[in-house]
């Protein structure tokens, strides 16, 4: 994840929920890429303080670092060697032709992309295949950067020697959620989120502002709950619940209004232990530094045992 401060409930049921329940089968590698956010924002006074609001919400979320190593992509200089080796091996045309990038391009209004944009995947591919990653828990959007992952390492492991595995993603049910807005993807820079951190009143001023069916003006106007984002929220907040609210909403006898108070609420039902484990590790900042610098260490070890496979299959060195 890109270290862009707080994170919102699509970062958790689009990813950091499914790299919880991983890690009692998997080896988990958890990586801040700091690098990767200079692609939105060249202002870095703020990115150190964005890494640890970032670092909190994943372990308040229930990653264990003492488990998973989590640690800073800038802080790991082998990501940028695969990176330029990589950078060999995929052509222009194919990273020009990448959805995701032209989506970004879009809903943020880029007017200059730039080669690091371009380059985004291929510094992902150095991210995954260094620790040799098999499976990417990732929301939609990150799918073809997946795919371009998987075609450098094949085309790595032809032309030198087999050093990497061909990654898959692993998405969740909520692989994309809607945001506040109505607009497809909830997203920071689209200002239409719910943080992991909101207190219950405030993710209730955020739900009154949802977007809703617009032609369920009124209580007693009948709603289709299939197209309305607070009927998705239903679905994972407040599974006991949806097939009441889907008759509800239906049949005209529940509201907008007290549709979005009992969302909210349960949202912030399910967010209450991790705002207070958040709270823990706001007021420990040394805790913090100290997981950070061990993660850093265990993945530097790692990162440069798949390097001196690298050179070795490349004759370098
Ligand atoms: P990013 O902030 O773009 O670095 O995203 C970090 C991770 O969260 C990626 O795996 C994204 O695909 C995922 N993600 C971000 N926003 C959403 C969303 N609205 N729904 C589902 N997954 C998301």
């Amino acid at each position: 994840m890109r270290p862009t401060g707080k994170l919102h409930i699509g970062h958790l049921v689009g990813a950091l929920e499914s790299w919880v329940a991983l890690q009692g089968s998997y080896q988990n590698y958890h990586l801040i890429a700091d690098y990767h956010a200079l692609t939105t924002n060249l202002e870095t006074s703020h990115l150190r303080e964005n890494t640890i609001e970032m670092l909190i919400d994943w372990i308040a979320a229930g990653i264990d670092p003492a488990r998973s190593p989590v640690f800073r992509q800038s802080q790991v200089k082998e990501h940028t060697e695969l990176h330029l080796i990589f950078s060999m091996l995929i052509t222009t045309a194919r990273l020009e032709r990448n959805p995701t990038l032209k989506n970004q391009v879009r809903d943020l209004h880029i007017e200059n992309v730039v080669y690091g944009h371009l380059g985004y995947p291929v510094l992902q591919a150095a991210d995954i295949l260094l620790y040799k990653g098999e499976l990417v828990p990732v929301g939609e959007d990150q799918v073809p950067h997946v795919e371009i992952t998987r075609e450098i390492a094949r085309r790595f492991n032809a032309t030198y020697a087999t050093v990497f595995p061909e990654p898959e993603p692993k998405l969740t049910a909520f692989a994309r959620l809607p945001g506040l807005d109505g607009g497809a993807k909830m997203s920071k820079s689209l200002g239409n989120t719910i943080l992991l951190s909101d207190p219950p009143e405030e993710i209730q001023r955020r739900m009154r502002g949802a977007v809703t069916d617009p032609q369920k003006i009124r209580r007693g106007d009948p709603g289709r709950p299939d197209i309305c984002l607070v009927f998705t929220y239903h679905k994972k907040f407040n599974p006991a619940e949806v097939d009441d609210i889907r008759e509800g909403c239906e049949s005209g006898r529940l509201g907008c209004v007290d549709c979005k108070r009992r969302c909210a609420e349960r949202i912030a039902q399910y967010l209450a232990p991790m705002r207070e484990k958040r709270s823990y590790y706001e007021s420990h900042p040394p805790e913090v530094e100290e997981i950070l610098a061990d993660g850093e260490r265990r993945a530097r070890t790692v990162a440069e045992a798949t390097m001196a496979e690298v050179h070795d299959a490349m004759h370098l060195g």
